[in-house]
């Protein structure tokens, strides 16, 4: 990893390249602007300085982009797996060239730490890979014969379908959407964030570069409320991918309900990692810190509340308050930075808004608790202790590098208390005791768990949540049954009875 200035120096001229063309639109292969001329402004969360103007599309872009990928579709759709694969493995080779550019820019768009975002690309490219092996196979199905029939099933592609990403790790989650949709030979109409659109624009050239045809992958930038909506709501687009807030899942269930959307939703948590007594407590120190202040605390899958058994609690608790006091907030692209700053003022209010409501509630903050009094969006790691899990700190999404810390006495009051919140996508448990980690697993209501680990992420499981936390899975072939539609054919092998009417 290179030093401060040296990455500086290195995204200047993407900059002044973003400054002087504006992020457009991409439509049936053109760069377009919104149809209307509107733009908005997209300034970098680091020092708030205005890094260029965004096209500010709304239905009528977005009619275009899901006609263009209508008009995609069926070549696309009949191009061979073998040639898809080919064409998404060219696709990740050219991420792999230029991931230095996407690492930097995403750093300066999100205000994400460059130690985590120099593999952002390289991780993007890994998912293309994943999937590009997969074309090939996507649509193989089974043979079930009956008595008269030989039933087989096979896979069809559902059609153009809406991709819709939230602002945190943009690139990473775009590829992750995008990929499995382009390799089971649907296309696509993407609308990335508003708050961090500057990689999604780069990924679709990308593309394109490398060989996807013109229309099977479009872009619209725009908000939530106009394109976001507009696309969710278009007779022509077939599914919905969307990650996001929970409360925008709901109101895209509504908007799509219509139109009978297939949607599939990746939505916010309230992750447990609860450590027993009995547990390796030097990795599971590690591993709570790694989880919540890692990017920013800004990410799904963050350990946001840490439930401690109370015969070690206040051991943990200082060394926990000595390290959170300890991690470097900084520069985004100065390689010993920890925590960057956050993506928006409008986000950096909501959770600094937190540490009024902590006090309120009642419990104490022992370490951070304030913003930084600079320009950007920085704040100080924060702990929240003498939390109950009634509490709002120990109940919202707080999407920032903000833990609460919950005593516990018994296993049974651990697992009440980890239940005990309106989400279920991750959960870390930390024992040492194996038959308790079966049990406990057993009962953790959690789309994912990890047992004595961080999260490490293995593309062929399956990526989802439960209750609030989403809908449906991603990775390994569960992408597939997302952008896929199960069809049976049944060839008679012989001339059995057909009843007779009307005879
Ligand atoms: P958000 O819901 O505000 O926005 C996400 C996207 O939805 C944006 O592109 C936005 O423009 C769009 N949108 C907003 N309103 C819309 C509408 N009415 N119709 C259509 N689109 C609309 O989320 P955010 O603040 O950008 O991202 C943070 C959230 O994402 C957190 O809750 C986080 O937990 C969640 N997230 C979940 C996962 C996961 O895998 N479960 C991964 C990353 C982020």
């Amino acid at each position: 990893m290179s030093d401060l200035t040296t990455n500086l120096a290195t995204l200047l001229p993407h900059l002044d390249r973003l400054a002087a063309q504006g992020v457009q639109n991409r439509i049936a292969g053109r760069r377009l602007p919104a149809a209307s001329g509107q733009t908005f402004d997209n300034a970098s969360p680091v020092d708030e300085t205005h890094i260029c103007q965004v096209a500010r599309g709304d239905a009528p872009d977005v009619d275009a982009a899901a006609r263009a990928a209508q008009a995609a579709f069926a070549d696309w759709r009949d191009t061979s797996g073998a040639e898809r694969k080919k064409i998404l493995h060219r696709i990740a080779d050219a991420i792999e060239a230029r991931a230095d550019e996407i690492a930097l820019c995403e750093c300066w768009d999100t205000g994400q730490a460059i130690r985590f975002m120099s593999k952002a690309a390289l991780r993007g490219a890994a998912n293309f890979r994943f999937f590009a092996d997969r074309a090939p196979g996507a649509r193989d199905g089974q043979a079930l014969p009956s008595p008269t029939l030989m039933n087989v099933t096979t896979r069809v592609p559902i059609g153009p379908v809406g991709v819709i990403t939230p602002w945190n790790t943009p690139f990473m989650l775009s590829t992750w959407k995008i990929a499995p949709a382009l390799a089971a030979g649907c296309t696509v109409v993407h609308k990335p964030a508003e708050f961090s659109p500057l990689t999604a624009s780069l990924l679709v050239e990308i593309a394109e570069e490398a060989g996807l045809p013109p229309g099977v992958w479009n872009l619209v930038n725009g908000l939530g409320e106009e394109a976001g909506k507009a696309l969710t709501e278009h007779p022509l687009i077939r599914a919905i991918a969307f990650v996001g807030e929970s409360r925008t899942g709901s109101t895209i269930m509504a908007q799509g309900a219509p139109t009978l959307k297939r949607v599939h939703f990746e939505l916010g948590g309230k992750n447990p990692v609860i450590v027993f007594d009995d547990a390796d407590l030097d990795r599971a120190l590690d591993a709570a810190i790694f989880m919540i202040y890692s990017l920013n605390g800004e990410r799904c899958t963050s350990s946001s509340r840490l439930l401690i058994q109370s015969s070690i609690a206040e051991a943990f608790l200082e060394k926990l308050r000595a390290r959170v006091k300890n991690i470097r907030v900084g520069h985004p692209l100065d390689p010993q930075t920890e925590i960057g700053p956050l993506i928006h003022k409008v986000h950096l209010d909501k959770v600094t808004s937190y540490f009024d409501i902590a006090r309120n509630e009642g419990a104490r903050i022992t370490a951070g608790g304030a913003a930084l009094d600079q320009p950007g969006h920085y704040v100080q790691p924060t702990l929240f202790e003498g939390a109950s899990n009634d509490m709002r700190i120990a109940q919202e999404e707080i999407f920032g590098p903000v833990l609460t810390a919950i005593p516990f006495d018994t296993e049974d009051e651990a697992l009440r208390i980890a239940n005990d919140v309106p989400y279920g996508l991750t959960g870390y448990v930390w024992t040492n005791d194996l038959t308790r980690a079966l049990r406990f697993t057993d009962k953790l209501e959690a789309g994912m768990i990890w047992v004595n680990s961080e999260n490490v992420r293995h593309l062929p499981t399956p990526f989802g949540g439960v209750k609030a936390s989403g809908i449906g899975r991603d990775g390994g072939d569960w992408s597939f049954e997302f952008y896929m539609e199960q069809k049976h054919i049944g060839f008679a092998t012989g001339h059995h009875r057909i009843p007779q009417l009307g005879t």
